[in-house]
């Protein structure tokens, strides 16, 4: 099943064209690591997919999505604890008050434990370090019900140890809950030793000025001049 569908995705910032025609398919289960220099519109092509920038051209088709932005280098700075943005995570869309049941604290507490939180649950989230936060958001999105989970750069701020987690985090739902990941990264070598197979292997997607200049197996890439 497609889990994600853009047709011809263009987006502009007044006369900068920022995305540039991007058509592509993400199956359920599929990790697409979407890499390129900076600028070359990574970020804005995930801004597009969820409908924060409005596209120029194109459209798109997906699911629920969950989605952690790129870090920015300031905190939030909100009166919430850790315990309580995590948890947030496991509200459905429409649903306007913060009643959770039983399952949603299960979800969330496993989360926190997961991304090795549990310690910092009753601590404000304004006191953390990035790296502690990007935590926090991983854990809020990776706990809730959205199918397809959208990262910009989630391993920026994390040691490696804590990216290894992580993969490991994104290869059990994507086998066990069929979630569908698309993610921003430079390191495609880290995602070939820690990404495993899966049900479908990890693909690339590498955008320049705005294009995708390649699309294919992860395997594949590098080889022959792709
Ligand atoms: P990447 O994530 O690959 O580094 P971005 O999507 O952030 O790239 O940026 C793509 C292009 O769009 C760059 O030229 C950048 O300067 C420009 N850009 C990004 N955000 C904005 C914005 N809010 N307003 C104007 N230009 C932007
Ligand atoms: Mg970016």
């Amino acid at each position: 099943m497609t889990m994600l569908r853009l047709e011809n995705v263009t987006v502009r910032y007044g006369g900068t064209v920022a995305v540039d025609g991007v058509s592509l398919a993400v199956e359920e289960g599929e990790l697409l690591c979407v890499a390129g220099s900076n600028g070359s519109g990574k970020s804005t092509l995930l801004r597009g997919i969820l409908g924060l920038v409005p596209l120029a051209e194109g459209r798109v088709e997906r699911g629920r999505a969950a989605y952690v932005p790129q870090a920015e280098d300031s905190g939030p700075d909100f009166p919430a604890t850790v315990w309580e943005v995590v948890l947030t995570g496991t509200q459905r869309p429409g649903w306007q008050l913060p009643l959770y049941s039983r399952s949603n604290r299960r979800a969330a507490a496993k989360a926190l434990a997961d991304l090795g939180l549990t310690r910092l649950a009753r601590q404000g989230v304004g006191t953390l370090s990035g790296g502690q936060m990007q935590r926090v958001l991983l854990a809020r999105a990776l706990c809730g019900h959205a199918g397809l989970l959208l990262l910009d750069e989630p391993c920026a701020g994390l040691d490696p140890a804590m990216r290894r987690v992580l993969y490991d985090l994104l290869g059990r739902l994507r086998r066990d809950e069929g979630k569908t990941v698309l993610m921003v990264t430079h390191d495609l070598n880290e995602v070939r030793a820690f990404a495993g197979q899966g049900p479908i292997p990890p693909r690339v997607a590498v955008m320049e000025h705005g294009k995708l200049a390649f699309t294919g197996p992860l395997g594949d890439y590098g080889r022959e001049g792709a």
